[in-house]
C-alpha cells in the first residue's frame, strides 16, 4: 500500500555524508558524479514510511524534506544553513557601514 509520502532533496543543503543512504538502503542513493543524495517517487511512496522519516531525521543539514498530500511535514521548521546566516550577517554589516 503506497505511504503517499513524497521527498524532496535540497542539493544545496546535501553535504554527501550518505547517513541517509545507510539508514534506507536502496531508498536513498548518492550520485557518484555529484556526491549528492537522490531518490525515486516510486521507491519512496513503497518504502516504509518509518524508515524514510529516519533517514529524514538524520540528516545532519535538514536536506530532506517530506510531503504527504501536498503538505510539508517533515521538517515543521527549516532551519538556516550557518553559511546563510554567516552571508546574512555580512550583508547586515555592510549595510551598517553606508
Ligand atoms: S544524509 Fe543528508 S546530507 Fe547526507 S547524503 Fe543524505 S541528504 Fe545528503
Amino acid at each position: 500500500m503506497p505511504n503517499n509520502l513524497r521527498v524532496t532533496i535540497d542539493p544545496a543543503r546535501c553535504v554527501g555524508y550518505g547517513r541517509c543512504a545507510s539508514i534506507a538502503t536502496g531508498v536513498f542513493m548518492i550520485d557518484a558524479d555529484t556526491a549528492k543524495a537522490y531518490t525515486d517517487d516510486d521507491v519512496v511512496g513503497d518504502a516504509p514510511a518509518a524508515i524514510v522519516f529516519a533517514a529524514a531525521r538524520a540528516c545532519p543539514t535538514q536536506a530532506i524534506s517530506i510531503e504527504q498530500f501536498g503538505n510539508r511535514i517533515y521538517p515543521r521548521v527549516i532551519e538556516p544553513m550557518p553559511a546563510d546566516i554567516q552571508q546574512q550577517l555580512q550583508l547586515l554589516e555592510r549595510a551598517d557601514e553606508t
